[in-house]
């Protein structure tokens, strides 16, 4: 089911998108990395991905927030791999400040980088899923965009914004047999969170399994929802029970 398929993350340079390249690599797909700037950090995702597993893989240099740069990467992707089977959205930054004092550009960095981004990417993957009359598409959401989140406005409108995205590619796509799913992490211990866990180690004092999350949870729950076949328009909550 993934094995020879070609998987594309969005953000697959650190955290949980690395992590999510290299299970899916595990399990025989080719990988495409797409990274905003950390160039060094995705050629080794990559390298881990082909050395260890026999795959390709390539880094894609790309912000997903820009519509026209996300056409032209789709494009080399197709020339490079043939196609997109899996897309997985991943890509996303905070900028949390209280509402009062957030900029227009904090607002929209986060909106643009998350939301956006998951559009433009399925905007310019849906016609090779169509072509191919199936496909899987995962979008990370947060618990922040279920709750709210005070001094993550902007974070909590993206991430919600998402669940919406996602059930209306669910419904708009499942007649081709292409799956739309979102997962909402908790507190998950990457380059993220680090700082802000650090600080305020009692924050998972409110998650009821009292421990953040590893970037492989996320993960799993991500290839569970990618061979999950008749699951579609989800949203799974991998949060230690911070939600419920
Ligand atoms: P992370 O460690 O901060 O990594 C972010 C990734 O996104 C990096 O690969 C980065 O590329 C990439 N990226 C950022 N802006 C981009 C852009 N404009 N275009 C392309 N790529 C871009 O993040 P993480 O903690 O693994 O989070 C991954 C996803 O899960 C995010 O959407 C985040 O909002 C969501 N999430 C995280 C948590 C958590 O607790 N960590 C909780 C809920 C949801 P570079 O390496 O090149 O900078």
């Amino acid at each position: 089911m993934i094995e020879g398929k070609v998987a594309v993350v969005t953000g697959g340079s650190r955290g949980m998108g690395a992590i999510i390249a290299e299970k899916l690599a595990q399990e025989g797909a080719d990988v495409a990395v797409i990274y905003a700037g950390n160039e060094e950090k995705a050629n080794a995702v990559c390298d881990k991905c082909i050395t260890a597993n026999n795959v390709r893989a390539g880094a894609y240099k790309c912000d997903v927030a820009d519509f026209k740069s996300v056409k032209e990467t789709v494009a080399a992707l197709k020339k490079d791999f043939g196609t997109v089977d899996i897309l997985i959205n991943n890509a996303g930054v905070t900028r949390d400040k209280l509402l009062a004092m957030m900029k227009e550009s904090e607002f929209d960095e986060v909106v643009d980088t998350s939301l956006k981004g998951a559009f433009n990417m399925v905007r310019h993957c849906c016609g090779l899923m169509i072509k191919n009359n199936g496909g899987c598409i995962i979008n990370m959401s947060s618990v922040s965009g279920l709750m709210g989140n005070p001094g993550q406005v902007n974070y909590s409108a993206a991430k919600a914004g998402l669940v919406g995205l996602t059930k209306s590619v669910a419904k708009e796509l499942a007649g081709k047999n292409i799956r739309c799913n979102a997962v909402a992490p908790g507190f998950i211990d990457t380059d993220m969170t680090k700082e802000l866990l650090k600080q305020n180690p009692d924050l998972l004092n409110a998650v009821p399994l009292k421990r953040a999350g590893r970037p492989e949870d996320v993960a799993d729950a991500v290839m569970f929802l990618i061979k999950a076949e008749y699951i579609t328009g989800a949203v799974l909550r991998v949060d230690g029970g911070i939600a419920m």
